[in-house]
């Protein structure tokens, strides 16, 4: 294991193949949430040093040798980057653990094997993949050709920061294109490393490039630089409105993936054995700061107060502490700001009348913890669905339970929100678990599970959750331009 250096570090921005420090010299601090303490001092990049990746980028792409060499060569390079994630996923662990404030243990184990995942599956995938022939009778012959498109900005958020990038960077880099990304500024170290990673993959100078900042300095210069083709942002509604409005002008192509709100239903044939745990998991993992995060629970009446006794129990029992003690389950949630909005809601629910049912405070905690920004796995009871807690996403550990009669009451609550992401859904009954998954309009319903990802499957929002779709197939006619060649035959 590489050990992770202790103190403060200095993390740059990384621009055709080398690390470099911003033009004028400036850095911004990043905190342990847990803690407080300093980590890191990072290079904000300058509007200039966002153009100089961005031509780095666009280099890298017109001459060659990354959109050229063949489909085995690119492959292979990616597949070594994959390998050494995994060499070093404890270190990328540790690092997400100390900015994000996600337990170590479940990084370690899930999302950094799942990064190294997204670079090899997407490898793997493009290299069996072929086009379409369309012949018309016996005077032409038309085919279909798959480019890569050009410079792609890929902007991600701090709740995932490694494997939500690589999630992009997989599919970009296996079409052949080149990218500058951007990782969210208050989580950028382990992002950072993989300037480095691809450069011992063996992948040239240029095609890679990470630059950090503020998303209204960086992300603004990047969204509307005249050599960046497509844009891949992972991120908030607000966010992802603003992004498509910068590349407007100069007609980016876009894919987003945006905020959730998604209903977790419990219907009362459902094996509450198996759904209590997982909907324990669906709004607490990583603090609630998940957009697929199961954060309306919509329970059948009859199975009610069984349910919320026994969901109350198990979000009590959960261990809240340091994330990099591997007992712990959950940590604190990402920032001061990010603090500050989620427990706000706390006000709300109480105007709401909500009915509070666990949490709501700062848990008990060792000394060096005092300062971390942690919140008691936090239960409400809400019947009004149409309450603010039930329709705004929160993004914290704060989860809402809501009672229902009938299946179409159900499907009215499930349906009655701006946000489209996914769904979940506990029943027994066969028929019942697909009516209602071709009902709830969302873009992943999952039955008797939740959180369980095919990379061939698309994935991405209905309504104000997202537009296009990742995964597969789906990421490649993002990340390519289709061709139709034809071909006079006489
Ligand atoms: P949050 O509001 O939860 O911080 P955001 O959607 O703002 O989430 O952040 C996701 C990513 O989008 C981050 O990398 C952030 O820096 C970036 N970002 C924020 N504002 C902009 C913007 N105007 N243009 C491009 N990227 C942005």
């Amino acid at each position: 294991m590489m050990e992770v250096q202790t103190g403060v570090r200095e993390v740059d921005l990384y621009i055709n193949g080398k690390y470099v420090k911003a033009s004028n010299g400036a850095t911004f601090a990043v905190k342990n949430p847990a803690t407080q303490e300093l980590i890191a001092q990072v290079s904000a990049a300058t509007e200039a040093d966002v153009d100089k990746a961005c031509r780095a980028a666009r280099d890298a792409f017109e001459q060659g040798p990354w959109r050229t060499m063949t489909v085995a060569e690119r492959c292979a390079k990616l597949r070594r980057m994959a390998e050494i994630i995994l060499e070093r996923k404890e270190e990328i662990a540790r690092l997400d653990a100390m900015d994000v404030g996600k337990p170590y243990l479940s990084t370690v184990h899930h999302e950094v094997p799942r990064a190294a995942n997204n670079i090899k599956f997407f490898a793997d995938f493009i290299e069996k993949q072929g086009g379409e022939v369309y012949p018309m009778e016996e005077a032409y012959l038309n085919y279909t050709r798959y480019e890569p498109v050009g410079v792609a900005a890929l902007i991600t958020p701090w709740n995932v920061p490694f494997m939500l990038t690589t999630w992009k960077l997989g599919p970009c880099l296996a079409a052949g294109n080149t990218a500058v990304i951007k990782p969210a500024e208050t989580t950028p170290l382990s992002v950072s490393l993989l300037g480095e990673i691809a450069k011992e993959a063996g992948i040239p100078d240029g095609v890679v490039n990470v630059v950090h900042g503020l998303g209204s300095v960086v992300g603004t210069a990047l969204t509307t630089h005249p050599e960046v083709d497509l844009i891949s942002f992972t991120g908030s509604t607000s966010t992802g409105k603003r992004i498509m409005k910068n590349g407007a002008d100069s007609l980016k192509k876009v894919s987003f993936e945006l905020g959730g709100k998604a209903a977790n239903i419990v219907f009362e044939d459902a094996n509450l054995d198996k759904a209590i745990p997982v909907s324990i998991q669906a709004a607490f993992m990583n603090s609630g700061q998940v957009c697929l995060a199961g954060s309306r629970i919509l329970v059948q009446r009859t199975i009610f107060d069984e349910f919320l006794e026994r969901f109350k129990k198990a979000a009590m029992e959960l261990i809240v502490g340091d994330p990099q003690n591997e007992d712990t389950k959950m940590g604190p949630v990402v920032s001061e700001a990010h603090y500050n909005k989620v427990i706000s809601y706390l006000e709300v629910a109480k105007e709401e009348n909500a009915t509070l049912v666990c949490g709501g405070k700062r848990p008990q905690l060792p000394d060096y913890l005092q300062n971390g920004y942690y919140l008691e796995p936090t239960v409400y009871v809400q019947e009004n669905h149409q309450a603010r807690i039930c329709q705004e996403e929160i993004f914290g550990p704060i989860v809402t339970l809501i009672p229902f009669d009938t299946e179409e009451e159900a499907l009215k609550i499930a349906n009655d929100t701006e946000y489209g992401l996914n769904g979940v859904v506990w029943t027994e009954n066969l028929q019942r678990a697909h009516r209602i998954s071709h009902h709830v309009r969302a873009g992943t319903i999952w039955v008797n599970c939740w959180f369980v990802r095919d990379l061939r499957a698309p994935f991405g929002g209905f309504k104000k959750s997202g537009i296009g779709r990742e995964g597969g197939h789906h990421s490649l006619e993002f990340f390519t331009e289709a061709k139709n060649i034809c071909i006079a035959l006489s």
